[in-house]
């Protein structure tokens, strides 16, 4: 049997490129919610109509459309024996939905997932992060300006494509991104620790190795 994960924390922590990580440790897939509405809004398809507004300002996606996608996500065979969830769930209903989803007796769940990762870092270190980030149009791999700046300003290191940043890493939107993270998702946290989740405190200060050793650490050493 594959783990099954959930990283969980505020935007720009860290979760997806420790997602990624674990996901390829542990050979389960990984299921990032905001990777699969990019590619909707990328592609143009009827669901990317439909979040385009929400994803591009850093509001959060109505939760009936958000549970189709994880439902149905979650089943695919990949997914049946393992998965590192990113991004979800956001919000106290979303975490209700997935204990139903997964079959536990909600709300307790400890049985039917192993860990949440729950990465914690101070909110004006996570602007800073998310203001300065650049992506690659093209491959998608994510530079910094001062922290870890491309070769060539404005070009990618690994594809030669271009560095775009994010319309929901503009500082005015990032800013909303912190608030509403502490107002709707924060408090799933209490809701995981009332409900008796198997909750990990990891602290995501640091650089991207150290931090995944206390991931790692924290999913192993239970
Ligand atoms: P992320 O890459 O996880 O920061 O997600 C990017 C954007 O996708 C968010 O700002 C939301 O607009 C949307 N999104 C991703 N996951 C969720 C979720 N679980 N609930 C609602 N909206 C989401």
């Amino acid at each position: 049997m594959g783990e099954k994960l959930i990283l969980f924390g505020p935007p720009g922590v860290g979760k997806g490129t420790q997602a990624i990580r674990l996901s390829a440790a542990l050979r389960v897939p990984h299921i990032s919610t905001g990777d699969i509405l990019r590619a909707s809004l990328q592609s143009h398809t009827p669901l990317g109509n439909v979040v385009r507004g929400y994803v591009e300002s850093g509001k959060l996606v109505p939760d009936e459309t958000i549970l189709e996608i994880v439902r149905d996500r979650l089943a695919m065979r990949d997914a049946r024996d393992g998965f590192v969830l990113d991004g979800f769930p956001r919000t106290v209903s979303q975490a209700e939905s997935l204990a139903e989803m997964l079959g536990g007796i909600p709300p307790r769940i400890d049985s039917v997932v192993d860990s949440v990762v729950v990465l914690d870092a101070p909110t004006d270190e996570l602007v800073a992060r998310l203001s300065g980030r650049r992506i690659c149009e093209s491959c998608q791999a994510s530079y910094h300006v001062t922290s870890r700046p491309p070769k060539r300003a404005g070009t990618c290191d690994r594809c030669g494509g271009v560095l775009i940043q994010r319309t929901d890493d503009a500082e005015e939107t990032v800013r909303f991104r912190q608030q509403d993270y502490l107002q709707k998702t924060q408090p799933v946290i209490d809701y995981f620790v009332k409900n008796a989740w198997p909750v990990r405190m990891v602290d995501a200060i640091g650089d991207i190795d150290q931090v995944f050793g206390r991931v790692y650490a924290a999913v192993f050493w239970r």
